[in-house]
């Protein structure tokens, strides 16, 4: 298939003023869809990601948005439908994660997770889905969860929290949305190289162990997961659709608790 595979689509991407976002929305691009870029917190990073995407001649857009606000999930995707008239693709790509012992979490602390991780993905495909409905369209919804919808991780029970819905809730929506078209998958990211992962990046300490029990012995890249994201987006993933790939060079599978 030729690189302008999505020619013709558009897709929303949150949370890509950064990492994997960023990613997925230039790989995309690069397949020939317009673009959505979301940020909440960096412009700085949205305007990078609008001038790497440039040279492919799409159109792009960026939005600002807090998903852990409802409102804003539903502004978003009517920026993106009043933009390009339509949205083909949504990844939900958003998400933060705090570390603490379990008996120190606060209110605040888990707020801060869930609403982003799975409040925010669950209104914003909503909004994305009632889109669809509208025109009477396909659709594609990829979510970016984590090998901890799976895994433990102790020390971050309410990102395993939010990463384990998100795993339901992709399963629930495959079955109830597929007589639409539309198809529902996760992506389950292991340790990718962004800057979610800075601290740990730089302590060897750290690093050195969970290396060794990736097989294929080395963190992974943004444009290892935006692969991924560009086969589910396309159409030759449309019998795919209920089910988490991993890109995590098989780290779920040899994972040991240090
Ligand atoms: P990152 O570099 O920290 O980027 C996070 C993105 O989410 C940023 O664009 C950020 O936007 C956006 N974001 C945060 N809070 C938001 C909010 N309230 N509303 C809208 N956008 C918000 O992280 P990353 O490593 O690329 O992670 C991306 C996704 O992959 C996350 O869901 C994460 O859980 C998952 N993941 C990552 C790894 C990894 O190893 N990196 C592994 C497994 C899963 P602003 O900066 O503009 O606020």
């Amino acid at each position: 298939m030729s690189e302008s595979k999505l020619a013709g689509k558009a897709a929303l991407v949150t949370g890509s003023s950064s990492g994997i976002g960023q990613g997925i929305a230039i790989r995309l691009a690069k397949d020939g869809a317009d673009i959505v870029i979301n940020y909440s917190g960096h412009p700085e990073g949205a305007q990078q990601t609008q001038e790497m995407i440039k040279p492919f001649g799409v159109r792009s857009i960026i939005v600002k948005a807090d998903l852990s606000k409802v409102a804003d999930c539903q502004s978003l995707v009517k920026a993106g439908i009043d933009a390009f008239g339509k949205l083909d693709i949504l990844v939900n790509n958003a998400g933060v994660e705090k570390g603490s012992d379990f008996v120190d979490v606060t209110e605040e602390d888990y707020d801060f997770v869930l609403n982003v991780n799975l409040k925010g993905v669950f209104f914003t495909t909503q909004a994305f889905v009632k889109g669809l409905f509208d025109k009477n369209m396909p659709g594609r919804v990829i979510n970016i969860s984590s090998v901890h919808e799976d895994m433990v991780f102790p020390h971050f029970a309410s990102y395993c929290a939010s990463k384990g819905g998100i795993r339901m809730l992709m399963r629930d929506l495959a079955v109830e949305l597929g007589p639409k078209n539309i198809t529902v998958n996760n992506i389950a990211p292991g340790a990718i190289i962004t800057p979610i992962n800075k601290s740990m990046m730089e302590d060897k300490a750290k690093l050195d162990p969970l290396l060794a029990n990736i097989p294929l012995g080395r963190l992974g890249t943004v444009e290892d997961v935006a692969a991924l994201a560009s086969f589910l987006a396309s159409d030759e993933a449309a019998y795919v659709t209920g089910s988490t790939y991993f890109v995590d060079g098989g780290l779920i599978r040899n994972y040991h608790e240090q």
